[in-house]
């Protein structure tokens, strides 16, 4: 079966299955979109209320300023995965809950595995704690991680800042693009680490 079909399925099968109490608040489960052959795979917190609404990861604020940064890349959404932490919407975009997360992360650990791509790249704290719980966000952004995980194909990890944190901040926002442009350099390193 070809990738889309098995994420197709995947979405499907958890929408239902999923027993998040968010649901009870969130309009609608924002599954992960993207290509399903990508090589990076990008992991945020949560949706958001445009998120909620229109049922796609980072389509809002935050979604527009990634493009923005893909762009400086030379990749654009259509080249890569991405996908949330935590599927349905916090009541007023708080921070997920612990068991919020735990009731998401098998739904995440596979759509991984269908993916399987060469980096997965995390998009602030929640994301990076979810792997990594003792890391700070302060002194891992922008260095590669390598770990490798019972449920994860890659063991490669690069932690930035989530770029709705670094919108408003002028400073976050510099480390965040100046982080970003390290990413081709970094699935060569990749590359060569694997040959
Ligand atoms: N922030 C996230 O972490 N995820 C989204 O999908 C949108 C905003």
């Amino acid at each position: 079966m070809d990738k889309n079909k098995k994420l197709e399925n995947l979405h499907k099968k958890w929408k239902e299955e999923c027993e998040s109490e968010l649901k009870k608040t969130a309009t609608q489960a924002v599954p992960g979109v993207g290509n399903a052959n990508a090589e990076i795979v990008f992991i945020g917190e949560a949706p958001g209320k445009k998120e909620d609404e229109q049922g796609e990861p980072f389509v809002g604020a935050a979604g527009k300023f990634l493009n923005e940064m893909l762009g400086l890349i030379k990749l654009e959404r259509k080249d890569i995965y991405i996908t949330n932490i935590v599927k349905y919407r916090p009541p007023d975009n708080r921070d997920p809950l612990p068991e919020e997360k735990a009731s998401c992360r098998e739904w995440l650990s596979e759509e991984l595995k269908i993916i399987s791509p060469k980096l997965i790249i995390f998009l602030g704290r929640h994301a990076m704690n979810n792997f990594f719980p003792d890391l700070q966000i302060s002194g891992a952004h922008g260095k590669l991680l390598i770990k490798p995980f019972k449920d994860v194909s890659t063991k490669y990890f690069f932690p930035l800042y989530h770029p709705a944190a670094a919108l408003y901040d002028g400073s976050m926002r510099e480390v965040l693009i100046a982080d970003f442009k390290k990413i081709p350099k970094v699935l060569k390193e990749i590359e060569k680490r694997q040959t």
